[in-house]
């Protein structure tokens, strides 16, 4: 019998690829203006046409690049940045894989004119769905000016998946300001279809969020800065007073490369509990520098999530850093938020009436772990514990936790043996209560197994173990069009948490078995719930896939609140919950585990 495996030819394993790298023109944006930084360039221009469609260029003074690396950069694994796999512990630029311009040039039409400052002549290269189509030595300017025409001009359906020109320049806009907050140093223009959206002179950072988000900004920043041996951390924060129902302007950069972290993110936003009403959000830019050593940015293609070594006491430090900076400027927690509407009707200052400036007291010693430390900051151990209680309901106990001796998850694993019989009750079919040694702990049944699942699901797809259960009778599902290319886009990742799927003509799959975690269910209705959530996430959060993935799953496969448990199931999903990583937060952020302190039930008598 004939040999029936081929490799795959070069431009197909590119489209392959760029499915990954390249998503939108933002992908683009993004790939282009890194390599103009990674090129040391001090001046970046970035110009778009229709949303990006038609055109993305981005023109920069660096280093440029010789004629055989002209052609050589669009090749797949073709970088300067590393030469061996350990470089990439250490790695410093912004990227480093090599795969950008080879899946750019494999999705669009690329023309690239380039010149190394001590070259007399530069190189002129035109590439056409991964076709060289010229390259020749040209007269140019010092620096790159690259220009990518007609994304997905060679694949219609991937075309149609772009969004309205408003939605995809709003993801332009958004990788643009990530560039120019990483590098207040490097001054950045911006136009869309001939007109200027920025013009940013190079200067400190203040300057730069200034020129991005307007003058009114100035008054309403705080700096950040702390330097602990794990992190150092600097930027702005928002005063709590600007704090805003939409979702405002919220960036960490880690080592100069912006990140996403719904963990650090939550840091954050606790740390203006009591200061922002609940559904606000507070802008912040936080730089955290880092050993390079002790992170892991290799772990999605687009590199926009970390892993951290030592990830929850870098949340206690950037936590206790933020409560402090508020704390020095003497951001009252007295707010009254339902008189902030009020100053809106105060009459306007008469002609000639002095309007006094409103003060910011600062007070420089303020250190919210005064009670407990020195000169030099918060212990972790403090800050762990007062992280633990800022995800209390009453989070106006969180100051007085402090001072307690309790961490919630030792206690739990002590309540076998203390004195006192177990008590375990589950309240609703919707929370369990259980007796801890300070008072009474409250689980939110399923955001507690949602977080459970999302770290099993997250392993099984790192480590491509999902456990699969056979169908007895194995199922056609058919999916519309659009579910149908999106399972397509997931399908490894879904089959490493064991969905066992075959594709079977027009829009249809086999399923021949289902992950083991999932329980029992429908294979249709399980797969299309799953795109659903998929669906739902991507365009709400944007999350890497595969995050995004394991917490449709685990959206899907909780436990539901509403839902009786008996006392084994809730002794497991106790102990399972504590057993994570992250066992306080839900996969979105939320808190699963809250505790009433003896005292403060006490307390609620004693007023009497
Ligand atoms: P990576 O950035 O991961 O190395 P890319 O595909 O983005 O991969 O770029 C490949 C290589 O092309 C880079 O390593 C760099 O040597 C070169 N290059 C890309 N863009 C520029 C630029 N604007 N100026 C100089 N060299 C560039
Ligand atoms: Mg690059």
């Amino acid at each position: 019998m004939a040999d029936i495996i081929d490799i795959l030819p070069d431009h197909v394993a590119n489209q392959i690829a760029a499915g990954e790298v390249i998503q939108r023109p933002a992908s683009i944006v993004k790939e282009l203006l890194e390599n103009a930084v990674d090129a040391g360039a001090s001046q970046i221009h970035l110009q778009i046409k229709d949303a990006g469609r038609t055109l993305v260029q981005v023109t920069d003074n660096g280093c440029g690049m010789s004629l055989s690396d002209s052609r050589r950069c669009f090749e797949r694994h073709a970088t300067s940045k590393i030469k061996a796999a350990n470089d990439i512990f250490s790695i410093r630029t912004k990227g480093f894989r090599g795969e950008a311009l080879a899946s750019i040039a494999a999705v669009a039409q690329v023309d690239m004119i380039t010149k190394r400052p001590d070259d007399e002549i530069g190189s002129h290269v035109v590439i056409e769905g991964s076709d060289p189509v010229n390259h020749e030595p040209t007269g140019c300017q010092d620096g790159t000016r690259i220009q990518v025409k007609n994304l997905f001009y060679n694949i219609p359906a991937r075309r149609n998946f772009l969004k309205s020109n408003p939605v995809e320049t709003r993801h332009i806009m958004d990788e643009f300001h990530r560039v120019a907050i990483a590098h207040p140093g490097i001054s950045f223009g911006f136009h869309h279809n001939e007109n200027e959206v920025y013009q940013l002179p190079a200067g400190p950072l203040r300057q730069r969020l200034v020129g991005l988000f307007g003058k009114n900004f100035n008054q309403r920043l705080v700096p950040l800065e702390e330097t602990t041996d794990l992190a150092t951390i600097t930027g702005f924060i928002g005063k709590p007073e600007f704090a805003r129902k939409t979702r405002g302007e919220q960036f960490f950069f880690v080592n100069n490369r912006f990140i996403k972290s719904s963990y650090l993110h939550h840091a954050v936003q606790s740390a203006y509990t009591d200061l922002i009403q609940r559904d606000a959000h507070p802008s912040y830019f936080i730089f955290l520098e880092v050993d390079p050593n002790t992170i892991d940015i290799n772990i999605h293609p687009t590199k926009t999530e970390i892993k951290f070594e030592d990830e929850k006491a870098l949340y206690a430090i950037l936590q206790s850093t933020v409560k402090r900076s508020l704390g020095q400027y003497n951001i009252s927690p007295a707010l009254d938020f339902e008189q902030e509407s009020a100053f809106s009707h105060l009459p306007p200052p008469t002609p000639g009436q002095k309007v006094s400036a409103p003060e910011v007291k600062v007070d420089k010693d303020y250190n919210p772990f005064r009670a407990k430390t020195e000169k030099h900051g918060p212990s972790v151990e403090d800050a762990m514990r007062f992280t633990q209680a800022m995800f209390r309901e009453d989070a106006g106990e969180a100051e007085e936790a402090q001072e307690e001796q309790h961490i919630i998850s030792p206690e739990w694993n002590n309540t076998q043996d203390s004195s006192s019989t177990k008590v375990r009750a589950q309240l609703h079919n919707t929370f369990i209560l259980t007796q801890v040694k300070s008072g009474v702990m409250i689980i939110d049944q399923q955001l507690a197994h949602e977080r459970i699942l999302f770290e099993r699901f997250l392993d099984q797809l790192e480590l491509h173990q999902g456990q699969s259960q056979q169908l007895l009778f194995p199922e056609n599902v058919e999916l519309s069009r659009e579910d149908y290319d999106i399972l397509m886009e997931i399908e490894d990742d879904v089959k490493a948490l064991g969905f066992d799927l075959a594709h079977f003509g027009k829009h249809s799959v086999v399923v021949h078995g289902m992950p083991a975690d999932l329980g029992p269910g429908e294979p249709k209705e399980q797969i299309e719930s799953l795109v659903e959530q998929y669906k739902n996430n991507r365009s709400r959060f944007s999350l890497p896939k595969r995050e995004n993935l394991a917490r449709s799953l685990a959206r899907n496969a909780s436990v539901k609140a509403g839902k009786a448990l008996g006392s084994e199931e809730m002794d497991n999903l106790i102990d399972g919950l504590f057993a994570c990583r992250q066992p306080y937060v839900s996969p979105d952020g939320r808190p699963t585990v809250t505790t009433l302190t003896l005292d403060s039930i006490r307390q609620i008598f004693k007023s009497r």
